[in-house]
C-alpha cells in the first residue's frame, strides 16, 4: 500500500495523533485524500463510520483501519498510545484483509448503505409497518420502530434494543423491534429475527409520516416514503487487520470488565 488518507476526529487528541501519523508516514508513504488504498481513521466507532461512507465511491478498492481515542472501539483495532506500532505495522506490510457486510438499503427516494443498521423510528406516535420477508407477507409491527442491522453492527444500537451479539464476518442481517406493541390486537414476533443473503425485507407502511429513516450516523425524513427495501449488499468494506483481537475479547473489554 502506497497512498493513504486520514480521517479524524476534530478534537486535540485526534488532531495531534494524525498530525504525528502524517508525518511517520509520509516517508514511505503519499497522501493522497481523493484516490487512497489506506484510509486511518483516527476517532471513535462514529468516525469509522463517517470514513467508510465518505469513500463510499471507491469502496471496493480502498481498506480501512482505526486508531480509537477513546476507550476501546469495535470497528477500531489500534488504541491512541499504539500509534508507532500502527506505523511499523503498515511499513512491514503483514497484514490480513477482513470484510464487513454492508447492507442495501432502497426507498421510492434513494438508495443508501450502512456498515452499521438502517432503522425505521418514529418518537411522535405509534408507527405501524406492515414487513414483507422475500416479498411474502410476514407481521405487521406497531411501535416506535425496527432496526435491520449487520454483523458489525450488532453491537450497538441492535444491542441496547436485545438484539444478538454476532461474530463480525458472519454474513447475516437481523431484524430486532424497537418498543414493539404486544398484546391481543396488535401481534408481531417479538424477538430478533437473522437471516441470510438469500432474503430481502421490505417494510410498507400507509403513513410514515413523522418517521425517520437512521443510517449509521445518518438520519433522513420518511415523510414522502412508500417503502424501504433492505438485504445483504454485493459490496462490503475492507478491512486492513494487522493484528488479530477476537470479538470475545473486545466484548470482554468493552462490556464485562470494570
Ligand atoms: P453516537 O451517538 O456517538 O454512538 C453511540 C455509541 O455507539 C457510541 O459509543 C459509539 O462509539 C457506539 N458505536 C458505534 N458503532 C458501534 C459498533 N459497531 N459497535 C459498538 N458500538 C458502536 O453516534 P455515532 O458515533 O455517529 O454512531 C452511530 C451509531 O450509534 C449508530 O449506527 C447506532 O448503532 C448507534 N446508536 C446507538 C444507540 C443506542 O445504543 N441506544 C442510539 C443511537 C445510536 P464511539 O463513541 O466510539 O463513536
Ligand atoms: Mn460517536
Amino acid at each position: 500500500m502506497n497512498r493513504y488518507a486520514i480521517i479524524n476526529k476534530k478534537d486535540e487528541l485526534s488532531n495531534d495523533i494524525a498530525n504525528k501519523l502524517k508525518t511517520e508516514l509520509n516517508q514511505f508513504m503519499i497522501y493522497d485524500e481523493h484516490n487512497p488504498e489506506l484510509v486511518i481513521s483516527v476517532g471513535g466507532d462514529g468516525t469509522m463510520l463517517h470514513s467508510v461512507h465518505h469513500y463510499q465511491y471507491i469502496i471496493d478498492d480502498v481498506c480501512f483501519v482505526g486508531i480509537h481515542t477513546g476507550t476501546l472501539g469495535f470497528l477500531t483495532d489500534y488504541q491512541k498510545e499504539e500509534y508507532m506500532e500502527l506505523v511499523n505495522d503498515i511499513k512491514n506490510g503483514k497484514y490480513n484483509i477482513y470484510h464487513r457486510c454492508l447492507l442495501d438499503v432502497k426507498t421510492n427516494k434513494g438508495s443508501f448503505f450502512a456498515l452499521n443498521e438502517m432503522r425505521i423510528v418514529n418518537v411522535h406516535r405509534s408507527q405501524v409497518l406492515d414487513v414483507f420477508i422475500n416479498e411474502s407477507d410476514f407481521e405487521t409491527f406497531r411501535g416506535c420502530g425496527m432496526c435491520v442491522s449487520t454483523a458489525s453492527g450488532s453491537t450497538a444500537l441492535n444491542k441496547s434494543i436485545g438484539g444478538a451479539v454476532v461474530y463480525s464476518e458472519a454474513g447475516i442481517i437481523q431484524l430486532s423491534e424497537i418498543a414493539g406493541i404486544h398484546h391481543n390486537a396488535y401481534r408481531s414476533l417479538g424477538s430478533s429475527l437473522i437471516l441470510d443473503k438469500s432474503h430481502s425485507i421490505r417494510f410498507e407502511s400507509n403513513n410514515f409520516k413523522g418517521s425517520v429513516l437512521g443510517i449509521d450516523h445518518l438520519s433522513y425524513s420518511l415523510d414522502d416514503v412508500e417503502y424501504i427495501e433492505v438485504k445483504l449488499s454485493q459490496h462490503s468494506v475492507r478491512f486492513v487487520q494487522f493484528k488479530k483481537i477476537t470479538l470475545i475479547g473486545r466484548l470482554k473489554r468493552s462490556f464485562l470488565d470494570v
